[in-house]
């Protein structure tokens, strides 16, 4: 099954809002194993979300598009959708009188445009919206299904989870594959260097493998597809494996395991303890180790050795050592960590200098 979003909004195309929406339903999908090949972002404008719909129904089975079911004048998504499939928009009292209900519950006066919400596909029907006024709407037309989803997230992930998985999950029963992702994680060599060496294994279909670069590493993500997660990893872990066979220790964690928790868990477990010494970070690394659960196990503390009087004085880096390197140099380095491995009892001592906070306050 192939899908394909259509996001509708003017404010999205400005960059006033992000479309959070989409990467829930795309996320969604993926572990669905619905694939998507591609994601419309389209104004407020009836010939272009109309001309994004027909590009997008000569391309997918399943269309599912986000926001424009208000009542106002530039709510244009189910019009859109109805000249598309040559469909009608009729009235659905049920929905209609939902509306009414929760208006008189709301104590307020239902001006006549929300009856616009409460058009739905004459050969479809509508789907229930328990967090706001406007439905849903579903039509299946021309061997395709078009699912129409309000735009306000507190609207739109309910309706994601509760209608729009199972209704596609049943729909797929019997061939219903699931993706399944491993993310290995990679430090100290480059994404282009990665590639080179793995660039054969990169061709494969199933299991696919990418790589994707992140500040300070690079991911390399195993997707599969199968029917069942067993399945899937099976189709993973000869992969993985080749992986780490050709990159070695340069693969330090996978999935949830990032650089912190990789190093605060590797601590732990040999019973080892580290200190910090920061200079341009001011705070940085300690911030990140601190943030892996177990670390008050591991790591002791740290200075924030801004200015030279400090890596002098809190961490005993040699004032001539400093005058002929300067402070952003390898020895300087050296004497920092050093220093606090020394001054803080600790096993290891990681120290970082560098350029920041050089510019004039603006
Ligand atoms: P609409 O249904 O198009 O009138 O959208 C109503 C509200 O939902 C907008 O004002 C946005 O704040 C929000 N919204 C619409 N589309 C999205 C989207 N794709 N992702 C996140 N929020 C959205
Ligand atoms: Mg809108």
């Amino acid at each position: 099954v192939v899908a394909e979003i259509i996001s509708v909004g003017t404010e999205l195309l400005l960059g006033q809002i992000v479309d959070t929406n989409a990467a829930y339903l795309s996320e969604a999908l993926a572990e669905l194993g619905v694939d998507v090949f591609h994601r419309i972002t389209v104004g407020d404008n009836f010939e272009r979300v109309t001309a994004a719909l027909r590009s997008a129904k000569a391309r997918a089975d399943v269309l599912i598009t986000i926001g424009g079911l208000g009542p106002t004048q530039d709510d244009l998504t189910k019009e859109a959708v109805a000249e598309v499939f040559d469909e009608e928009l009729a009235l659905d009292e049920p929905s209609l009188r939902f509306i009414e209900e929760l208006f008189a519950r709301r104590g307020r006066r239902m001006t006549a445009n929300n009856r616009k919400q409460a058009l739905i596909y004459a050969g479809g029907r509508p789907i229930p919206n328990p967090h706001g006024t406007a439905p849903g709407a579903l039509l299946e037309k021309d061997g395709k299904l078009a699912l129409s989803l309000p735009g306000p997230p507190r609207e739109f992930r309910p309706m994601v989870d509760g209608f729009v998985i199972p209704y596609l999950a049943e729909r797929a029963s019997g061939r219903r594959m699931i993706l399944q992702h491993r993310v290995l994680r990679v430090v100290g060599i480059g994404e282009s260097a990665i590639e080179t060496r793995i660039a054969d294994l990169v061709a494969g279909v199933n299991p696919t493998l990418c790589t994707l670069a992140h500040t300070g590493e690079c991911h390399l993500r195993i997707t599969a597809k199968a029917p069942s997660p067993e399945e899937a990893a099976a189709l993973i872990a000869p992969l993985e494996a080749e992986v780490r066979r050709r990159l070695g220790e340069a693969v330090y964690g996978a999935d949830a395991m990032d650089l912190p928790r990789t190093v605060v868990a590797m601590l732990r477990k040999r019973g080892r303890q580290l200190a910090v010494a920061e200079s341009c970070t001011g705070g940085g690394l300690g911030a990140l180790i601190t943030s892996a659960p177990g670390a008050h196990y591991v790591f002791l503390g740290g200075v924030i050795s801004y200015q030279n009087a400090v890596k002098a004085r809190q961490l005993g880096v040699d004032r001539a050592l400093l005058s002929e390197y300067g402070p952003v140099s390898a020895p300087v380095a050296r004497a920092m960590a050093r220093g606090v491995r020394e001054r803080f009892g600790a096993d290891f001592g990681v120290s970082i200098t560098g350029m920041a906070g050089r510019g004039e306050p603006g």
